[in-house]
């Protein structure tokens, strides 16, 4: 056998024994044999560096140091997860989808893996890159330390897609957690607190051998990518596994909601015999078929929902209340807590939510409270340990004015929070505003950051977001730890904003309930901020998805004089207050009145292009059939319920030639 067959076999026998001991926990040689092994292809490979393999088993121990991680741009991006909290909540999240969908939905249920989550492309078989989420749309390119977790396999076994990304979470399991502490321990180092910030930790350590030296594991849970040859989160599962993943066998299909719970509460047990941490369930709808129909709302898929178990829960003692004014003048009550672990991590403060929940728990300082870690960051206090309050106890009374410009507070019936009304001269109001101006989804103000608002508004230079564009370098130069460059920055950070589409400056305009896609929704129907400064309540309330609440809150806003003027100003300084001219030359009235339902797969453009072609010409898009469909857009593989839908109601099928015809 010649050299290069012998070191194919011997990295071909090694990756087989890593799979059956770190994948499928069932070893079939002794590690002192595998290590003699190891050692053995460690040789022939220094010997023949001609015959290098990125890939190969020995490169697991790592080596490779990376000094600065690539940022990579997800073919897909990562989601995060709508959480429930009871079977209530999951009886709500199926009826909403039940009405987007046609036919039975069935279930997956999975363990939510509490961990940091992970994006791997593997192209030809072999592993290609190992991403980080970050912020969801972009990541860090980690492979290099990824490479050194045994149970991530760097060759695929069996039959695969040429090229997909599979997503999957690296967990800590506790044993090895465990161990490491002792260990740091037995160092005089500090342990470590918890196996989730341990595991994410670890994907940014420079240095791949310390990494290889964690017991890390990645559990996989979702494929992505094209031709597949999988319809459901199943079968995406288990071909996943046939390829060598190591997916957890938990994961169980449901038929029902019922059967969901069963599942929850088998798993709220039987979790604390898990070899590592989870801290609920994740459940999604089988078929990606009725996946694909559901969609994606701005921040998670709508056909998944985490189920968070009943988080830990300590006892501590209430020190004082203090209020917090955010920047639509909404006061929250914080809790101050005398500091106490939960959970691996030290809890100081809670949130109160409102007035009504202190009246309700009737929870005063100095009480011995119960805290619990649910979805939110920030705890909740749950219940008050009434045997042990004090004796003297005064019952709390509610804050009547602004804590910080003791405005007289209101409080608009049918609302939890009480709000300032000091809507122009309540500093954090004023922060806040300019804050959410400059941020990443809104004005996406490069050069300027939270802390220099707020010292911009202190030194008197800034009052609202249009005064902005009037700084100049000159101003800014005096003030604290502003440096020439920056300063250069903050300018031209602010002049680059003029360019941020009329959508996104109508979302960074503040105005309350008004997020991202209702922005969207408001800019497309009118197009221009007068139309929109011009339209009564009755006009706003026919807007898709614009309800009561936001076309009160828009007329209210722009009733102000002094927003008025603010918009004025944006206007005479270029900031975009219109769709762009070329936006609107791709806008026309075609489908005027026509509802259509799209359905299917399609060749030249995807689904949500073509959505967006209808809505761009004028139609609506409806996500069932009924009476009122004019056309149903059929590409291949329409559900067949469907189908026979639209034939029952006599709706005209498209295919996606007849409607780019209509369009053209
Ligand atoms: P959250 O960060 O709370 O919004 O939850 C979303 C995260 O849950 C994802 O980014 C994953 O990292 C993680 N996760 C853990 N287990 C699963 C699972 N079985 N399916 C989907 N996501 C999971
Ligand atoms: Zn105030």
């Amino acid at each position: 056998m010649n050299i290069e067959q012998q070191l194919k076999e011997l990295r071909a026998e090694l990756r087989e024994h890593n799979h059956k001991y770190y994948v499928l926990d069932n070893a079939t040689i002794s590690d002192y044999e595998f290590d003699i092994k190891l050692k053995t292809l460690q040789d022939l490979e220094e010997k023949h560096p001609e015959f290098y393999d990125e890939n190969s088993p020995t490169l697991r121990v790592g080596g490779a140091i990376t000094k600065n991680f690539n940022t990579v741009v997800h073919a897909h991006r990562m989601y995060s997860l709508d959480n429930s909290y009871s079977l209530e909540d999951l009886r709500d999240w199926e009826t909403r989808i039940k009405k987007l969908v046609d036919g039975d939905i069935e279930y997956v249920c999975e363990l939510k893996y509490d961990g940091a989550s992970i994006s791997l492309t593997y192209e030809n078989g072999t592993l290609l890159r190992a991403v980080t989420r970050g912020d969801g749309v972009q990541g860090d390119d980690v492979t290099a330390n990824i490479k050194t977790i045994k149970s991530v396999p760097l060759k695929l076994n069996g039959s695969y897609p040429p090229k997909f990304d599979i997503r999957g979470e690296i967990v800590l399991p506790l044993q090895g957690f465990n161990k490491m502490n002792e260990a740091r321990l037995a160092n005089g180092e500090e342990a470590y607190r918890n196996p989730r910030n341990t595991a994410s930790g670890s994907l940014k350590l420079q240095d791949s051998t310390e990494v290889a030296k964690r017991p890390l594991e990645c559990l996989l849970y979702n494929l992505k990518g094209t031709n597949l040859g999988i319809d459901s989160q199943f079968e995406g599962l288990e071909l996943a596994r046939k390829m060598g993943f190591k997916v957890p066998k938990a994961a169980q299909l449901a038929k029902s909601i019922d059967a969901v719970f069963e599942f929850v509460n088998y798993w709220d047990h039987a979790r604390h015999e898990l070899p590592y941490e989870t801290d609920g369930v994740v459940i999604k709808v089988n078929s990606l078929y009725q996946q694909e129909e559901l969609g994606f709302t701005s921040k998670a898929p709508r056909w998944a929902m985490a189920y968070k178990f009943k988080a830990e829960q300590v006892s501590t003692k209430l020190n004082t209340i203090s209020y917090q004014v955010g920047r639509t003048g909404a006061i929250t009550p914080v809790a101050n807590l005398e500091p106490v672990e939960l959970a691996g991590t030290t809890v100081k403060r809670a949130s109160l939510h409102n007035a009504d929940q202190i009246e309700k728990l009737d929870i005063r300082i100095n009480d011995e409270v119960y805290v619990e870690k649910g979805g939110e960051i920030i705890p909740k206090i749950i219940a008050v340990d009434l045997a042990r309050r004090p004796l003297d106890s005064v019952k709390t009374q509610y804050i009547t004015s602004c804590p910080i410009c003791e405005t007289t507070l209101v409080r608009i019936p049918g609302e939890a929070k009480h709000y300032c009304p000091n809507y122009n001269g309540c500093p954090p109001q004023i922060v806040g505003r300019i804050q959410h101006y400059i941020s990443r989804k809104a004005m996406d103000i490069e050069g300027l950051g939270g802390e220099t608002v707020a010292l911009l508004v202190n030194a008197g230079l800034v009052s609202n977001y249009a005064d902005l564009y009037t700084l100049t370098k000159t101003q800014l130069m005096p003030l604290e730890r502003m440096a020439e460059k920056s300063a250069e920055n903050l300018v031209t950070g602010v002049e680059a904003s003029k360019k941020i589409p009329f959508d996104r400056v109508l979302f960074a305009l503040g105005i309350r309930f008004v997020g991202e896609t209702v922005a969207k929704k408001l800019a497309k129907h009118y197009k221009r901020i007068d139309a929109l400064m011009r339209a009564s309540k009755e006009d706003l309330e026919q807007v898709d998805e614009i309800g009561v609440k936001i076309a009160e809150s828009v007329i209210d806003f722009f009733s102000s004089p002094d927003n008025v003027k603010i918009i004025e100003r944006l206007q005479q300084y270029g900031v975009q207050l219109e769709i762009s001219a070329q936006k609107l030359a791709n806008q026309t009235n075609k489908l005027q009145g026509q509802i259509f339902v799209v359905s299917g797969v399609f060749q030249k453009v995807s689904r949500n292009e073509l959505k967006k072609l209808i809505e761009d010409n004028g139609g609506k898009v409806a996500s069932s059939i009924s009476g009122k469909t004019s056309f149903v857009v059929a590409g291949d593989n329409m559900g067949p319920s469907k189908k026979e839908k639209a034939d029952k109601l006599g709706v005209t099928l498209l295919s996606e030639n007849d409607f780019l015809k209509l369009i053209e």
